[in-house]
């Protein structure tokens, strides 16, 4: 059995942690969280660069910031990880990275020990899980990732899967808006994979909530506008962008 790699907490330690989900359609659940290390993306607004920025990679990021990969990255057998979810008590897990689906091997014997737990996976949707963990999945969050992501386009909006996730009941998008005009990059992303409007979630980009709440002023009509539903960042209000949260 393959081990789960996290990202690592503030002590060092795994990051599984108990909190109210801060974005998408949960927002305010409680919740545990699992923070899977990895991403096959690299976006230059990320505010989990410490999952994938690690010495060496120079692909742009904002703030210019490499991660030491052995204090970032922590390996834990999926039992371990079962028994610390398990130890937090609550009836939801939210799966997150990074990008959580590029580990679906251990994570699909994770869930096998936690057989009641509902489980929700935040995904760039550039992926898919496989049979064992989809079986498992109560609810997708797909954030597929705009130009202003500094992605290349054919690596950060496959369409296939965004088909994929479109036709699926239990997926909901939910796009990051950094400028009023990423919301026409939107609008043809949902015109081109039939995803309704009540499905699409805009977030505004920002890790303060100072950020967050200027960019919610115009955002906050655009959703208005166009029948799509709006996301906070609960957790940036409530504790600052920090790990753990
Ligand atoms: S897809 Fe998510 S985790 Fe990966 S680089 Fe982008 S924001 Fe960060």
């Amino acid at each position: 059995m393959a081990d789960l790699v996290l990202a690592t907490d503030d002590a060092g330690g795994p990051e599984i942690f108990a909190s109210l989900q801060g974005e998408g359609p949960s927002v305010g659940t409680p919740v545990a969280f699992i923070r899977l290390s990895r991403c096959n993306l690299a976006c230059t607004w990320c505010d989990t660069a410490y999952t994938w920025r690690f010495e060496g990679d120079n692909r742009p990021h904002r703030n210019g910031t490499t991660f030491e990969r052995k204090a970032n990255q922590v390996t834990l057998s999926p039992e371990k990880a079962a028994a610390k979810i398990a130890a937090l008590g609550q009836k939801r897990l939210v799966i997150t990275g990074g990008e959580p689906l590029m580990q679906c091997g251990p994570l699909a014997d994770m869930l096998a020990i936690l057989p009641d737990i509902e489980v929700e996976i935040e995904t760039n949707g550039t992926t898919r899980a496989n049979a064992h963990v989809d079986i498992r999945v109560d609810q997708y969050n797909v954030s597929p990732k705009l130009a202003h992501s500094g992605n290349d386009v054919e690596l950060a909006l496959i369409p296939e899967r965004l088909d994929f996730y479109a036709s699926d009941p239990r997926a909901f998008f939910k796009f990051v808006i950094a400028e009023p005009e990423d919301v026409d990059e939107v609008l043809d992303l949902q015109r081109r994979h039939m995803i309704r409007p009540d499905r699409v979630f805009l977030m505004a980009e920002g890790i303060t909530s100072e950020a967050l709440r200027t960019r919610q002023k115009w955002l906050s009509d655009l959703c208005l506008r166009h029948g799509f539903r709006f996301s906070d960042r609960l957790h940036i209000h409530l504790y600052g962008d920090e790990r753990g949260t």
